[in-house]
C-alpha cells in the first residue's frame, strides 16, 4: 500500500527542492576538487562557494564577506554565543536571551553559565513575545550580547526584532538572532534591523541538511569555534561542504523570490486550518494570533495527549509534531508553552502543524476532518473528559 503522505512538519525539516538538488549533484562527482587547491576542478569549487556567499548576502542585505558557512543552525548558534562571549569577556560576562529559544541557544547559554558567564532569560507574554522594554531594562554595564530568536520554531511567534536591534545599537551591545525559522518566510534585512550576528540553516528552507550560515557584521569581535585550516577567511576551519553550500545558496535565493506569492498561499491555508480546528471544543491557539509564521498552526486540545494524536495521525499518513522534534522523546512539557503560561496538564495536548510548498487545499481539508474525528475519539475514551463534552 502506498498511501499518500501529508507532510505537516516543515518546521522540523523540509525536503531538498529538486531544482536545488540538481545544482548540488555535480559537486559530489565530476566537480569534486578541494576548493583550496589551485588546479581547475578545485578552483571552480571556490567559485561556486563565492557565488553562494553572494546569494546569501543578497537575501539578508549583508556583504558577501560577512557570510560564513557552518554545518548548520546549531553550530551557528553555538559559534555566535561562545565566540562573542570569549572575545568580549574583558568588557563583561552578561548575556541576555529569552526563555523560548531553541535548545541550541539555551544549552549553549547553560554551558557558558558553567564557565562563569551570567545569563538573563527574559520572560514572554502569553503569545510568546518578549517585550523590548524588558530587553532594555535588563541591560547592565557588563552586558555583551543580546540573543533573541527571529521567529519561534514551536508556536511561530515573531519577535520584535527591529525594536530590539535599535535598543542594542543605542547601548552598543551586539545583537544575535536565530533566524532559522524566519528565513524564507519573513524578509530579513540585517542592516535595517541592526543585527550583528544571524543564524540560518539550509534544511529549513528546502536546502540540504548539514549546512548553515552565520552572518557576522564586519568589525565584530568574535573568537573562532572550529580550529584548523584557513577556510572561510580563517574564521571557520574544515574542508567546505561544497555541494551543501551550493544548495543552501540556491535554496535561499529561491525562497526569497517565491516569498510574496507563497506566503499568501500559506497564510490562507493555515488560516483555514486554524479556524476549523478551533471549532473543536476546548481547543486553544498557541502563539501570536497574527504576528506569527504563515505556515504554523499550533493548537492545544484539552483532555487528550499530543502523543496519542500524533500516532493516530500517523496511521492516516499525516506527519505532525507536538512541539519541537527534540522533545518528542521526553515527557517534559514544552519549555516554550511553559514560558507562555500554558499549564503543564494542558500543554501535553498540543499539536504543531507546519505546512509548506507541496501542501494543497485538499491536504488541509483531510487534516481538518481526520483531526476533528481523532480528538472526538480520544476524548470519548478518556476518563478525564467532562461528560457534557461527549
Ligand atoms: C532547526 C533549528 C535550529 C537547528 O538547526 P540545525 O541546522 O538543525 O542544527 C536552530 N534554531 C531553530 C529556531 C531551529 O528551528
Amino acid at each position: 500500500m502506498t498511501e499518500k503522505i501529508i507532510y505537516m512538519d516543515h518546521a522540523a525539516t523540509t525536503y531538498t527542492d529538486s531544482a536545488v538538488l540538481e545544482k548540488m549533484i555535480p559537486y559530489f562527482s565530476e566537480k569534486f576538487g578541494n576548493p583550496s587547491s589551485i588546479y581547475s576542478i578545485g578552483a571552480e569549487n571556490k567559485d561556486a562557494i563565492t557565488k553562494a556567499r553572494g546569494q546569501v548576502a543578497k537575501a539578508i542585505n549583508a556583504e558577501p564577506d560577512e557570510i560564513f558557512f557552518t554545518n548548520g543552525g546549531t553550530e551557528s548558534d553555538n559559534w555566535a554565543l561562545k565566540g562573542v562571549a570569549f572575545a568580549n569577556e574583558r568588557k563583561g560576562k552578561h548575556i541576555i536571551t529569552t526563555a523560548v529559544e531553541h535548545h541550541a541557544i539555551l544549552h549553549s547559554c547553560e554551558w557558558l553559565a558553567s564557565k562563569g558567564f551570567e545569563i538573563t532569560y527574559l520572560p514572554v507574554d502569553r503569545y510568546g513575545r518578549v517585550s523590548p522594554n524588558d530587553v532594555e531594562k535588563s541591560i547592565r554595564p557588563d552586558t555583551i550580547l543580546i540573543s533573541v530568536m527571529y521567529a519561534n520554531n514551536e508556536v511561530g511567534t515573531i519577535q520584535p526584532i527591529k525594536e530590539i536591534g535599535e535598543i542594542a545599537k543605542r547601548y552598543g551591545i551586539y545583537f544575535h538572532t536565530d533566524a532559522v525559522q524566519a528565513a524564507g518566510h519573513i524578509p530579513i534585512d540585517v542592516k535595517a534591523e541592526n543585527i550583528t550576528l544571524l543564524s540560518l540553516s539550509g534544511h529549513k528552507f528546502y536546502g540540504p541538511k548539514g549546512v548553515g550560515v552565520l552572518y557576522i557584521k564586519k568589525g565584530t569581535r568574535i573568537q573562532n569555534l572550529i580550529h584548523g585550516g584557513a577556510q572561510e577567511n580563517k574564521r571557520r576551519a574544515g574542508t567546505e561542504n561544497v555541494a551543501g553550500i551550493v544548495g543552501l545558496g540556491y535554496a535561499l535565493e529561491a525562497a526569497v523570490k517565491e516569498m510574496p506569492k507563497e506566503s499568501e498561499r500559506l497564510r490562507k491555508m493555515s488560516g483555514r486550518l486554524t479556524e476549523e480546528l478551533l471549532k473543536i471544543p476546548a481547543s486553544h491557539l498557541n502563539g501570536h494570533p497574527y504576528d506569527r509564521l504563515v505556515n504554523n498552526t499550533n493548537i492545544t486540545f484539552e483532555y487528550v495527549e499530543g502523543e496519542s494524536i500524533l500516532l493516530i495521525l500517523n496511521m492516516h499518513g499525516i506527519c505532525a509534531s507536538t512541539g519541537s522534534a527534540c522533545n518528542s522523546a521526553s515527557l517534559e512539557p514544552s519549555h516554550v508553552l511553559t514560558a507562555m503560561g500554558v499549564p503543564a496538564g494542558i500543554a501535553h495536548g498540543s499539536v504543531r502543524l507546519t505546512i509548506g510548498k507541496r501542501t494543497t487545499d485538499e491536504d488541509i481539508e483531510t487534516v481538518i476532518s481526520v483531526l476533528t474525528d481523532t480528538i472526538k475519539k480520544l476524548r470519548s475514551m478518556s476518563p478525564l473528559t467532562p461528560k457534557e463534552m461527549l
